[in-house]
């Protein structure tokens, strides 16, 4: 038995330098990096860091971008075979510039992830027979995510959407396909269209996800927490208290946490106190695939703050 992620694969370029330039200038800047993301493989390689047999389903370009995201992925043991290589198009890329005060300017280009398309759900759907899940987020074309979500749910395999990045009009449809949609406060905001700021306005967006369909819903609220949501109850989670140095991809580290725990057969609050783990240890370390926790890490880290798993 697998997960399978459905979803986007990047290459972040960073270049830090000691201001931002103005429109016209060149800049001599300090340090270059290259770091692979996307939202998808991100949450591919929090679960495969686990130690869950983990498929990621999805484009690259047929260039050597596209070949090094394969290969990083299938390093950290990620399965790569439903991963198509597009002759047409580039990998997805990300050009970032960081200045001293921590500014930036970002601008992705989706590249083959925005070529995702009916082709890649048929060979999604190859792999339902043997899956415990589909993870799904908002970085490839809609129409892709809106399929792949039926053929879970036909197929009677949960869905876990990461309605990220915030969009305000996700198809009516798709919400009654998912089993368990996982916003933060401003994607949360985004959807039901009033601010979620805190854990009375999240328990009221939930109610609203709930209304248009999804079986739970999870606010992620940051270092506080999170409110998750069902038919039957409504919970809070706090967050574990850390000395947070940098929270990018504790959101996506917190989908596989929660994913991992649902393939282990743990109950929903559970799976929201492994999501929550995962988070919090992400935003321990600096970096998005970096910050991840492995299996090792995360189960010390468990057992420290007097998890068990009943
Ligand atoms: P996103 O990365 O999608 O914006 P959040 O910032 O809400 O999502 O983080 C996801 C989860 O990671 C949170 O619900 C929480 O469990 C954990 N987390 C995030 N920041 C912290 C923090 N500073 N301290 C402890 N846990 C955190």
């Amino acid at each position: 038995m697998s997960i399978i992620v459905f979803g986007s694969i990047n290459i972040d370029l960073v270049v830090t330098a000691p201001r931002l330039p103005v429109a016209g200038e060149t800049l001599t800047g300090e340090e270059f990096f290259k770091i692979p993301g996307g939202k998808g493989a991100n949450q591919a390689v929090a679960l495969a860091r686990l130690g869950i047999p983990t498929h990621m389903v999805g484009r690259v370009g047929a260039n050597s971008f596209g070949a090094e995201l394969v290969q990083h992925l299938q390093d950290t043991g990620v399965k790569t075979q439903n991963i198509f290589a597009d002759e047409n198009v580039s990998s997805g890329v990300a050009i970032i510039t960081v200045d001293h005060h921590g500014e930036n300017h970002i601008i992705v280009i989706p590249g083959a992830n925005g070529h995702v398309n009916q082709e890649d759900v048929g060979r999604l759907s190859q792999l339902l027979p043997t899956a415990k899940a589909l993870l799904l987020q908002l970085e490839i074309p809609i129409t892709a995510v809106v399929a792949a979500a039926k053929a879970a749910h036909n197929a009677n395999i949960p869905v876990i959407l990461d309605p990220a990045p915030a969009q305000s009009d996700l198809p009516a449809e798709l919400y009654p396909l998912v089993d368990i949609i996982t916003p933060n406060e401003v994607e949360a905001g985004q959807l039901v269209g009033f601010p979620v700021d805190g854990e009375e306005a999240a328990a009221k967006a939930a109610e609203v996800l709930l209304q248009r369909g999804v079986k739970s819903a999870i606010v992620k609220l940051g270092a506080k927490g999170s409110i998750c949501a069902t038919p039957e109850e409504t919970f809070f989670v706090p967050a574990f208290p850390v000395d947070a140095v940098d929270t990018v991809a504790a959101g996506d580290a917190f989908n596989g946490g929660l994913a991992a725990a649902l393939y282990h057969g743990l109950s929903l609050r559970q799976a929201v106190v492994w999501g929550t783990a995962a988070g919090a240890l992400a935003a321990t370390t600096l970096g998005a695939q970096t910050s991840l926790p492995d299996k090792f890490t995360f189960d010390a880290f468990l057992k420290e703050r007097g998890v068990t798993n009943n």
